[in-house]
C-alpha cells in the first residue's frame, strides 16, 4: 500500500548508466543529445547505440533548445493525486531544431494558448537535487 505522501509525491526519473550523462546535462542547463559518428542520426533518449544503424561511436552534444510544437494535449483530468494542483497542462510533443521529437509539458503560458507548430524554447526546471527536467516555454 502507498501512503498519501507517496501518492501526492511526483514520481521521478531514475537515472541509469544509458541516461546519466542526459540527467547530469539538464543540471547544467543543457538537453543533450547523442549524435551518431557513423550516420550523422541524432536521436533523443540516451542508448548504448544507434537506433538508424546500430553504430556505438555516439557523441552528446546540446540541443539549441529550440523546437516547435508537433502535436500537444490539454490535460484537465489529473492522472493522479500529485497532479492535481497542476490541472489543466499541455502535454507537447516538441520536435526539436535537431529533428527528434519529445514529450514534455508547457510552461509560461496558458495551456491553452498552445498551438500546432508555436515555436517553444527550453526550460531547464530543477525537480530534485537530483533531476532537473526539461520543460518548454513560448519561444
Ligand atoms: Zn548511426
Amino acid at each position: 500500500m502507498i501512503t498519501f505522501d507517496e501518492a501526492t509525491k511526483k514520481p521521478l526519473p531514475t537515472p541509469d548508466t544509458d541516461s546519466a550523462a542526459f540527467w547530469s546535462g539538464l543540471k547544467e542547463g543543457k538537453l543533450l543529445l547523442q549524435h551518431c559518428l557513423d550516420c550523422g542520426n541524432v536521436q533523443y533518449y540516451q542508448q548504448g547505440m544507434c537506433r538508424r544503424c546500430g553504430g556505438e561511436r555516439l557523441e552528446h552534444r546540446a540541443a539549441s533548445g529550440r523546437g516547435k510544437v508537433h502535436s500537444y494535449s490539454v490535460v484537465y483530468r489529473a492522472p493522479g493525486p500529485a497532479f492535481k494542483r497542476d490541472v489543466p497542462y499541455a502535454v507537447l510533443l516538441v520536435e526539436l531544431e535537431e529533428g527528434p521529437r519529445m514529450i514534455s509539458s508547457l510552461v509560461g503560458a496558458k495551456p491553452e494558448s498552445v498551438t500546432f507548430d508555436m515555436p517553444v524554447q527550453l526550460v531547464c526546471e530543477k525537480a530534485s537535487e537530483e533531476i532537473t527536467l526539461p520543460r518548454f516555454r513560448p519561444a
